[in-house]
């Protein structure tokens, strides 16, 4: 639970304003009908209700994009009700809303919200004693609205570049170790709803040492560079490839079976044996390949292939060896 709090920005926020609003609105709900005023406290009581019931909604289904947009018209509604069931005083209330709204739906969508709020109440002249009194609400209203937008700009911004930067490799754009660790175990754990086959593949550069100590490091980079634009090129779009360590690049095959995976292999291998070149000549790769079975973890399926891998490397490299067989395969 906390895991999910720490990790999902919406989701705290959802939180935060769900435990409030129990908080601070069940009050206020009770006094309004120790009152007498029953539609106040019925108002109260359904802000408070739409804002838990969407909480509780996220935690379960982890959409936090419909809930966040949920919550963000359902406090800007019920603060114009407010507003309009007790004048000046529930203006106050819109506040909060107008704030919070830029952190639970996209920018673009909370500035939507917030204008189409202020429109109402200007059109209706909801909780405004003078023209003076609406002139200062709405200004402040957009003052606090663009600070909070430009808050919320610069947040996606720094968060999607955050993101970028843990999930790609720098040299090659392609995505990295860890990104790769997340699509196989996502891909496991579709296996096991779906039972559509997978592909893994290992390739790791032969002497690469070699194109290193030879031409220096700056044409090696290009050589991966080189050789991620190859196999992207000729792979499908739903396959997905990712630069595991230094010279070691994986490709996740979806939807494919043991004859296609041969295919595949024997595809890349001779593309790669042609096109991918260093000034000393052709750079050849060797290939481990696993097809995911039933009983495979994440862990075990990419062993399997790393064993293939190693056997291509022993067998003198330039070859492709499928998992459980012990001489090049395709
Ligand atoms: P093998 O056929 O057994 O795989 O031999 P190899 O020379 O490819 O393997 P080894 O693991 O000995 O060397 C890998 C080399 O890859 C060593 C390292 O200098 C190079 N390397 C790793 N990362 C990078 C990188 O980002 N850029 C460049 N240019 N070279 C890299
Ligand atoms: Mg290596
Ligand atoms: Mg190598």
């Amino acid at each position: 639970m906390l895991y999910r709090l720490r990790n999902n920005f919406r989701l705290s926020i959802i939180t935060m304003l769900g435990v409030c609003a129990i908080i601070g609105i069940t009050p206020f709900a009770i006094f309004r009908f120790a009152q007498g005023d029953t539609v106040a406290g019925t108002v109260d009581t359904v802000i408070m209700l739409g804002i838990a019931t969407s909480m509780v909604y996220a935690w379960i289904t982890g959409d936090t994009r419909r809930s966040g947009f949920c919550i963000a018209v359902v406090a800007c509604a019920g603060g114009a009700t407010i507003a309009f069931l007790l004048g000046t005083i529930g203006l106050f209330w819109l506040y909060p809303p107008f704030i919070t709204s830029f952190f639970l739906t996209s920018p673009r969508l909370a500035v939507i919200i917030n204008l189409v709020t202020l429109l109402i109440l200007m059109v209706f002249n909801i909780g405004f004693q003078s023209h003076e009194y609406m002139l200062s609400f709405v200004t402040t209203a957009i003052v606090v609205s663009s600070c909070a937008y430009i808050f919320a700009l610069r947040n996606e911004t720094q968060r999607l570049r955050l993101e970028q930067l843990a999930l790609l490799d720098p040299l090659t754009g392609i995505k990295n170790r860890r990104a790769m660790e997340q699509e196989l175990n996502a891909a496991v754990a579709f296996h096991q709803r779906s039972g559509l086959s997978y592909a893994l593949v290992i390739l790791d550069l032969d002497h690469f040492k070699r194109v290193n100590d030879d031409h220096g490091h700056a044409v090696g980079d290009e050589v991966l560079l080189d050789c991620a634009q190859i196999i992207l090129k000729h792979t499908r779009k739903t396959d997905q490839l990712f630069r595991f360590g230094g010279e070691e690049f994986v490709v996740l095959l979806p939807g494919v079976g043991d004859y296609g995976m041969r295919t595949v292999m024997r595809n890349i291998h001779q593309i790669l044996r042609r096109d991918l070149k260093s000034p000393g000549g052709p750079v050849t790769a060797s290939y481990g390949v696993a097809l995911l079975q039933d009983d495979d973890t994440r862990d075990t399926w990419f062993e399997r292939a790393d064993e293939a891998l190693y056997q291509a490397k022993g067998n003198g490299r330039d070859q492709v060896v499928v998992a459980g067989e012990s001489g090049s395969s395709v």
